[in-house]
């Protein structure tokens, strides 16, 4: 059963209300190309039902994190990335650079990363 928040953007992009390059899409997850890439490769994956951030993951709804993590192997071995390196990033809350309030996974891959991340 998946919920959708009125006023969310990813929500809207779900329910095909605006449009995104879409990746993939099952019944549990919708992937697209970032808007505003990061790296040449930069992917979001979202859950279809909204969670505003990890925060709000709770032991009834964890498996969209499952969800997000199966998908984006998926897609790393799709783009070719799975051995060369890709990044996994969950901004979480403003202060972590969290912009849109539906959790979503980034995928960055097609450049050199450093550590500790800026
Ligand atoms: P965050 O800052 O972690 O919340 O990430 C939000 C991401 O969503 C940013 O990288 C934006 O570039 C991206 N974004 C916002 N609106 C859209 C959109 N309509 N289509 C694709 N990506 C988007």
């Amino acid at each position: 059963m998946t919920t959708h928040e009125l006023g969310c953007i990813f929500c809207s992009i779900i329910e095909k209300k605006i449009p995104a390059n879409i990746i993939l899409e099952n019944e549990r997850v919708l992937a697209f190309h970032d808007i505003n890439p990061a790296a040449k490769l930069h992917v979001l994956i979202i859950p279809k039902c909204h969670v505003p951030t990890i925060n709000d993951v709770t032991k009834e709804n964890a498996s969209v994190m499952a969800d997000m993590t199966l998908c984006a192997g998926e897609i790393a071995k799709k783009f070719g990335v799975d051995r060369s390196g890709y990044r996994l990033v969950v901004n979480t809350e403003r202060g972590a650079g969290q912009t849109v309030f539906h959790l979503h996974l980034h995928l960055l891959a097609g450049r050199e990363f450093s550590w500790p991340p800026g």
